[in-house]
């Protein structure tokens, strides 16, 4: 597991229904290409799990920052990512910054290994 400390506003809300059972078979990442769309993430109101998708800012250019996936809670669901049919509204990143990667090939690009269940939440 790693730990993700420093997250901002905005993030996902989620949708309080879904939770994370089991490691997914992918995950979502954010690339460099990902503008954090001025401040207002399209991407985030689609994840369904809380705190999932975060605000990262830009510490040498404010108000500028970034989203970021947090691989702890991603299900893989892919809604971040999805896109209505053509010549509909689009959902997901307009600018194609999100990613979906095989699990296994994050955890040996990162060297650890991610666990089934979210962390637990320590109280204090
Ligand atoms: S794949 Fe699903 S859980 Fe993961 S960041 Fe995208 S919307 Fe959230
Ligand atoms: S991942 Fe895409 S939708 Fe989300 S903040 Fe970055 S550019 Fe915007």
């Amino acid at each position: 597991m790693i730990s993700i400390i420093d997250k901002h506003w905005p993030m996902s809300v989620g949708d309080g229904k879904a939770t994370r059972k089991k490691k997914p078979k992918i995950l979502a990442i954010t690339t460099d290409c990902c503008t954090g769309c001025a401040g207002s993430p399209a991407c985030i109101e689609y994840c369904p799990i809380e705190a999932c998708m975060f605000w990262v800012p830009d510490e040498d250019h404010p108000p500028f920052g970034r989203i970021e996936v947090d691989p702890n809670l991603c299900i893989g669901c892919q809604k971040c990512i999805s896109k209505g049919p053509e010549g509909a509204f689009l959902d997901g990143c307009p600018w194609d910054a999100i990613e979906m990667v095989p699990t296994d090939d994050w955890e040996a690009a990162h060297e650890v290994t991610l666990s089934d269940s979210p962390p637990a939440l320590t109280a204090g």
